[in-house]
């Protein structure tokens, strides 16, 4: 496959090219827990899919084994046509190409802002210390917080440390952003600013897998919305059919509880 191409901003052109393959992945966890249970989705490139599903589906497991941070013993996967192998040996190439945003942040709490988003750039694409921080500059003003580049995450708002992590995220240039359920963690009146960041990269073309259970957003940005249930992805279609529509009992019950 060739690789993906870029616009100025750094954001891969749509193509409607697969970006990432899951077929049938299997997880146990610890050997007898059986996690994911044989799941396949492909998202293609441009695309936003929208994960939801009851707390302990395996969501998040399912999603961080796109970037290797979770092994999976059967089925494949493959991102932008390299294949993540069982024993993870393409971690360093994926974790260059897939960036990825949790629900607490995860920002380095002994670093500024500015050093929190130009560490991976140095250290991993061995940037100039000048052109990574050019980079995010740039990218702190994309998500309108560049007057706080020098201060350390300790002093800033949920909000504000959640969009320097999607920040810290672009500036490896990602072909890919995962989000785990990155407003949950958020106090009501700061969702807002952090699914506008997310609004925009989708916009611009971003390929996006959301684990998110805001309705707002899978409505109007997501292409597709899966549902998973029990380790498995019971249900798969347009949010509006999704929402409106929902074919499975799983997506009954769950849309029933969440609307
Ligand atoms: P979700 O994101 O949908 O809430 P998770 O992927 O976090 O679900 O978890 C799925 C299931 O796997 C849950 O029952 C959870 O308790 C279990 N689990 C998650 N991480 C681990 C782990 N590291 N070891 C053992 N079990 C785990
Ligand atoms: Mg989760």
């Amino acid at each position: 496959m060739t690789p993906t191409q870029l616009n100025e901003t750094g954001t891969p052109i749509s193509s409607g090219q697969p970006m990432i393959v899951a077929r049938n992945v299997e997880k146990w966890y610890s050997n007898h827990f059986h996690v994911l249970r044989g799941v396949s989705l492909t998202v293609n490139t441009g695309e936003v899919v929208v994960v939801m599903g009851p707390s302990g589906s395996g969501k998040s497991t399912f999603i961080r084994t796109f970037n290797a941070l979770e092994p999976y013993q059967k089925g494949s996967i493959e991102v932008d046509g390299i294949t993540l192998s069982h024993d993870l040996k393409n971690i360093e190439t994926i974790r260059r190409e897939v960036g990825m945003v949790f629900q607490q942040f995860n920002l380095f709490p002994h670093l500024t802002v500015l050093q929190n988003v130009t560490l991976a750039p140095i250290w991993v694409r061995r940037w100039p210390k000048a052109k990574a921080e050019a980079v995010a500059v740039q990218l702190l003003e994309r998500v309108g917080i560049l007057e706080q580049a020098r201060k350390y995450p300790g002093q800033l708002s949920g909000g504000q440390q959640q969009r320097v992590a999607i920040a810290r995220a672009l500036a490896m240039q990602p072909k890919v952003m995962l989000f785990d359920e990155p407003t949950s963690a958020l106090d009501p009146e700061m969702v807002r600013e952090v699914l506008d960041v997310m609004r925009t990269l989708a916009g611009e073309g971003m390929t996006m897998v959301c684990v998110t259970h805001e309705v707002g957003f899978a409505r109007e940005v997501a292409d597709r919305v899966v549902l998973m249930a029990d380790g498995l992805l019971v249900e798969e279609a347009t949010p509006q059919e999704f929402f409106s529509n929902p074919q499975a009992e799983r997506s009954q019950q769950f849309l029933s509880q969440i609307l």
